[in-house]
């Protein structure tokens, strides 16, 4: 079979029906339409608004820390040479530059709150007075919370009752920040529960609720907002890199739960067709195990959360639990904009297991100082093998996009019972 050629352009997507290329789409209930056409229409104009986006800029400089550094990691470069020069037996060939963009260092810990801003700004113009969301690991639940705690309206997280349990600290951190959390006992009470439950909320809710959605998933026009909200990574450090080194990465890469750090960070980019792009999904136990969440390696195209994309499925179509190590990237599905980029291959997807993270979360803390989140742990380990295959005039550029005070609980519990 040969491979359709390359569009003139990787940034021009969604098409009208919000399909890029044969995913994405808007699969949902007809009672839902109105609301998702709603959403759209009101998009569509703020995105050309001037004060939308002057509000926007606004929140994200004074209230979510941005932009965020560039930082050149000197000493886990330095590590990647020698070992480099040690497997050639040749010094001063390979190794290159390793960049971070640090997201991880924004106001709540982690990318999630770029999008959370962006949508909640979008809920005030729309009059909307009661916010929703749902919550796996609890981090968009935490970040959905904040924002509302700041612009005062009543914040619902919909959380599966076995997640409730297992991020019993986040729990706390969003009724600290007042929202209500509502544990989820249908299914196997975990995050596809919620956003079941989420949905069914807003439909009931149509005239007041505005239903935050924390990845780059879910029915047109989520994944091109949430893209739009989180490609402000990936345009400051466009800018940052060219004031550092005067030129594009060669490489750049980020972990992949539903995706939206990653296309956050590749969708400015996607269309520098010099620049190699890796997302990296979670292995978990390995992916030709029953316990992992890499979508694209081990699952194949279906429906949920109303659009059509990778998804981890038995052989009847029923959707599997994912597994990692990382509470962020369980998720069972990716967003519809990965799926068209893998198979037109101008994204490359990778994955790393739970104990590979393991590792990294290890290394990185002790050699820059920066305790990363799991989730980029993950992507570290694909690009320390990556940057050691590059020449040292070469440069990478990873999305830190969350740090670790959160998972050291379960980074202790898990380097105790190996
Ligand atoms: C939630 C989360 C992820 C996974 O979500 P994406 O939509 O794939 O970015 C990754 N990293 C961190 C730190 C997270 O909190």
């Amino acid at each position: 079979m040969t491979k359709p050629s390359p569009p003139n352009s990787y940034r021009t997507g969604p098409d009208a029906e919000g399909r890029f290329g044969k995913f994405g789409g808007r699969f949902v209930a007809e009672t839902l339409m109105p609301l998702i056409l709603a959403l759209e229409k009101e998009y569509d104009a703020a995105k050309k608004n001037k004060d939308f986006k002057a509000e926007l800029d606004h929140y994200l400089k004074h209230y979510v820390g941005r932009p965020s550094p560039l930082y050149y990691a000197e000493r886990l470069t330095e590590y990647c040479r020698s070992k480099a020069d040690e497997a050639t037996g040749k010094a001063g060939a390979k190794g290159a530059k390793i960049y971070f963009k640090r997201d991880e260092l924004n106001h709540t810990g982690a990318h999630k709150i770029n999008n959370c801003m962006g949508q909640i700004l979008l809920a005030r113009r729309m009059g909307k007075t009661r916010i929703i969301a749902e919550t796996g690991a609890g981090q968009h639940g935490v970040a959905t919370a904040t924002v509302c705690a700041r612009f005062g309206l009543p914040c619902i997280v919909y959380m599966g009752a076995t997640d409730v349990e297992r991020q019993s600290p986040n729990v706390f951190r969003m009724k600290l920040l007042g929202a209500e959390v509502i544990p989820v006992t249908s299914g196997r009470s975990t995050l596809k529960d919620a956003m079941n439950e989420a949905l069914r909320d807003w439909v009931t809710n149509v005239d007041s609720t505005f239903y935050i959605i924390g990845t780059a998933a879910g029915p047109h026009p989520y994944p091109e907002l949430v893209r739009d909200f989180q490609s402000v990574i990936g345009e400051e450090a466009k800018v940052q890199m060219m004031e550092a080194e005067g030129r594009l990465p060669d490489v750049v890469m980020a972990c992949i739960g539903g995706g939206s750090n990653a296309i956050g960070l590749f969708h400015p980019f996607l269309d520098d067709t010099q620049v190699e792009i890796i997302g990296v999904e979670a292995a978990g136990k390995g992916v030709d195990t029953d316990e992992h969440a890499a979508s694209i390696a081990g699952g194949r195209p279906g429906v949920l959360h109303g659009n059509r994309t990778y998804l981890l499925q038995d052989d009847d179509g029923q959707i599997q639990e994912a597994h990692s190590i990382s509470a962020g990237l369980d998720y069972p599905g990716i967003g519809p904009e990965h799926a068209w980029l893998h198979e037109t291959g101008r994204v490359t997807y990778d994955s790393a297991t739970d104990e590979e993270a393991l590792e990294m979360f290890q290394l990185c803390s002790r050699l820059e100082g920066i305790i990363p989140a799991l989730e980029p742990s993950h992507a570290l380990a694909r690009a320390i093998d990556k940057a050691q295959e590059m020449d040292r005039d070469q440069i990478l550029l990873l999305n830190m996009c969350g740090r670790g005070d959160k998972d050291i609980f379960s980074v202790m519990d898990a380097l105790e019972t190996r």
